[in-house]
Parts: structure tokens; C-alpha cells; sequence
């Protein structure tokens, strides 16, 4: 079934943190915002998807908006692999990470999501999962720059239920804080410094947190790219993982091949989408390597999350942004309880927004493509 029109709008929830609100990309970071992908097929039916997402937004936005979407406009829906190629290939000039394949990963979600519902499957079923039972997540604290504030967020996230708590923080301190804790004895203690150090800087960090226990160590270096300079982390004992800011299946093929990390992170509103997400998986699992997605976001990229891990045999932790929200379209699913994320069993993504918490967010009127008449 053609592609009638691919229409992107934006949702704005107000959101608390348990601090105060930091920068992101410079940006104030005060409002959680969605960028959401509607994409109808000429008899009707419609899918969602969503695209990175955060400050990224208006660039990712206009990628769709200007030139990803007129490209798809007219295709058949249900061609996933071969729009994947054609249109990855399209726009591979523009850039092979970043907004161009931000769009085409959120277009590509709804698809998935329309081919579920055509076929009344859900998604984690068209994946060959079995029934899903509920699935343990982490709980991804925001920075805090402070570690009171740590201290007190991580025994909040494990009253809350989460056995795993991951920082956004960048010294041993914040760790020390976290890991004594009220109720963080058992709690597994992950550390995301989102690239901070150089490769020296970084093994010597990894030399002093070497007996903290924990869990994992995230992008530890700069460069991202710096394949070498990740395996000397290793060689800390720590686990390492990476992955949210690595371009597609053979970004992932290069970290692997240089021994680069323990646990994968892939994406799957920046990486490429859904069946980019299955073949970064596969990648790991021939060699050895873990999978942890990373999903700090709430819309029908965070559902699809869900149902890819559920259709993994060894389930991964989810990671869920510490922070409360007002509301949410895709409420509950969204949402963890004790710790632990269900997935819903309705065709496709099985969950579509609430259509009046839609309304009362959104932010801006929506975009629409839709398929150019013939002359
Ligand atoms: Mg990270």
C-alpha cells in the first residue's frame, strides 16, 4: 500500500528531575519534547514513528520535512529493506549520522508499525519474540553536577523500584556517592560521561574507579570514534559500552573489529531505524558482545525499543530517563513500574497516542508531505 503522507509535529511535556534543569547542546533543557512521525497509507491507516529527538529536533525536523519525506511519499509502505537502501543512499552525501538518518529512522519505525497493524501482529511478534513478560530497566539519571543530589536521586530511582541506576556524571565522587546510598547496596552503579575525556585522561579515570564495581563505564573517551583508545578502557577491568553516537550496522562492525567494548548501545531513533537495530544486534551476538539499547525517550521510539528487546531471548536492561513528566501520549507504556516496563500486545507498536494529551502538548502546527498529484 503507497504512502498517501508523512506528517511531523512536536509535543512539549514539562517534566521534574529531582534538581535543576541542566543545558543540553547549550540549549535550557526544561521541556521533554517529542518529535513524533505520522505516516498514512493511501487506505487510511496510519503509523507512528519518532526521530532523535531533544535539541536535535528542529534539524532533524526539517530533514524530514524538506527532503526524506518528499522522497518517500508515494512508495509502498511495506518495501522497508528496499526504501532502507534507496533512501540511506539518497541522502548519504548529507551525512551517514545526524539528522538525515535521524528522519529516515523515525519514518522507518512506522513503517514497521503500519506493517504490524496490517497484518495484526504486534511488533515484538513480527520480530520472533515470544508472549513478553515484563522486562527490568535502569534508571538513567539526569547530571546533576552534584553529588547530594546524586546521592539522594539514586536511593529515590531504587525506592522506586530500579535495581540499576546509570550517572550522567563525570568524577569518582558522584560514583562514591551513588554507590553508598541509601538502598544502593545491591543496586548495580553504571557511569555515562558522554565522551568527557581524552584517551590519557580516560585510563587514568578507569585506573581509579577500577575497584568501584561498576556495572559499566559509557563513552569514556573523545573522540567517539577513538576505537583504540576505548579498547585500552578495557583493559581497566571495567566493562565499556558505546554505541548511541555510532553510524549504522558497520560503525558497530568497527568498535567490534577494534575490541572496543563489552556492551553495545545502539540507537534506534538515531541509527537507522528498526531492521538497522536487528542487524547491529545480530553483529553483537556473533561476537560476543552485549546489548544495552539506549532509548532516553518516551514517544513511539522508546515503544519500539521495548519491542525489540522483548523479542531478544537474553533480555537487555531498558534504559528510562530519570524524571517524572506531567502526561504523556503514549502513557502508561512510557512509564516504568517497580522498575520493570511492560510491552504492549496490540498490532504494530500497539500503542497509539492518546489523541487529547496530543492536542494539549502540542507545540507549533504539524508538517505534512503528501504524495504529488500527476500532471
Ligand atoms: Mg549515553
Amino acid at each position: 500500500m503507497q504512502i498517501a503522507a508523512i506528517e511531523t509535529s512536536v509535543v512539549s511535556l514539562p517534566f521534574t528531575m529531582g534538581g535543576p534543569h541542566p543545558l543540553f547542546a547549550g540549549q535550557p533543557w526544561n521541556r521533554l519534547e517529542i518529535l513524533l512521525v505520522k505516516v498514512e497509507t493511501e487506505d487510511g491507516l496510519v503509523g507512528w514513528g519518532e526521530a532523535f529527538g531533544h535539541t536535535a529536533i528542529p534539524a532533524t525536523r526539517a530533514a524530514i520535512d524538506t527532503i526524506v519525506a518528499p522522497l518517500m511519499v508515494g512508495r509502498d509502505a511495506g518495501d522497508i529493506q528496499a526504501l532502507r537502501r534507496q533512501i540511506l543512499h539518497g541522502v548519504h552525501l548529507l551525512g551517514r549520522n545526524g539528522p538525515f538518518v535521524y528522519a529516515f529512522s523515525g519514518i522507518e519505525i512506522a513503517l514497521w508499525d503500519l506493517l504490524g497493524k496490517r497484518s495484526g501482529q504486534p511488533l515484538w511478534r513480527l520480530l520472533g519474540g515470544s508472549e513478553p513478560s515484563p522486562m527490568p530497566a535502569y534508571a538513567s539519571l539526569l547530571n546533576y553536577g552534584d553529588t547530594a543530589l546524586v546521592a539522594r536521586n539514586t536511593a529515590d530511582a531504587c525506592a522506586a523500584g530500579y535495581r540499576a541506576i546509570k550517572l550522567h556524571e563525570v568524577t569518582r565522587e558522584a560514583v562514591l556517592a551513588a554507590r553508598t546510598a541509601p538502598g544502593a547496596a545491591e543496586a548495580a552503579i553504571m557511569l555515562d560521561v558522554n565522551c568527557a575525556w581524552s584517551a590519557p585522561e580516560a585510563r587514568a579515570m578507569a585506573a581509579s574507579l577500577a575497584k568501584d564495581g561498576l556495572f559499566w563505564l559509557e563513552e569514556p573517551v573523545w573522540p567517539p570514534e577513538d576505537a583504540r583508545g576505548l579498547a585500552r578502557i578495557r583493559e581497566s577491568g571495567i566493562p565499556v559500552s558505546a554505541g548511541e553516537n555510532v553510524a549504522g550496522l558497520f560503525g558497530f562492525k568497527t568498535l567490534i573489529e577494534a575490541g572496543a567494548i563489552d556492551i553495545a548501545q545502539p540507537s534506534v531513533t538515531k541509527v537507522g531505524g528498526i531492521a538497522e537495530m536487528q542487524q547491529v544486534i545480530q553483529l553483537c551476538q556473533a561476537h560476543g558482545v552485549e546489548v544495552a539499547p539506549h532509548s532516553p525517550y518516551f514517544g513511539p521510539g522508546f515503544v519500539a525499543t521495548l519491542h525489540l528487546a522483548s523479542a531478544l531471548l537474553e533480555k537487555p536492561l531498558i534504559e528510562v530517563l530519570w524524571l517524572e513528566m506531567e502526561a504523556n501520549p503514549f502513557d502508561p507504556w512510557v512509564r516504568a513500574v517497580d522498575g520493570m516496563m511492560r510491552v504492549p500486545g496490540g498490532p504494530g507498536l500497539g500503542c497509539d497516542p492518546d489523541p487529547e494529551t496530543l492536542a494539549r502538548y502540542a507545540i507549533g502546527a504539524p508538517h505534512r508531505t503528501e504524495r504529488r498529484q500527476s500532471p
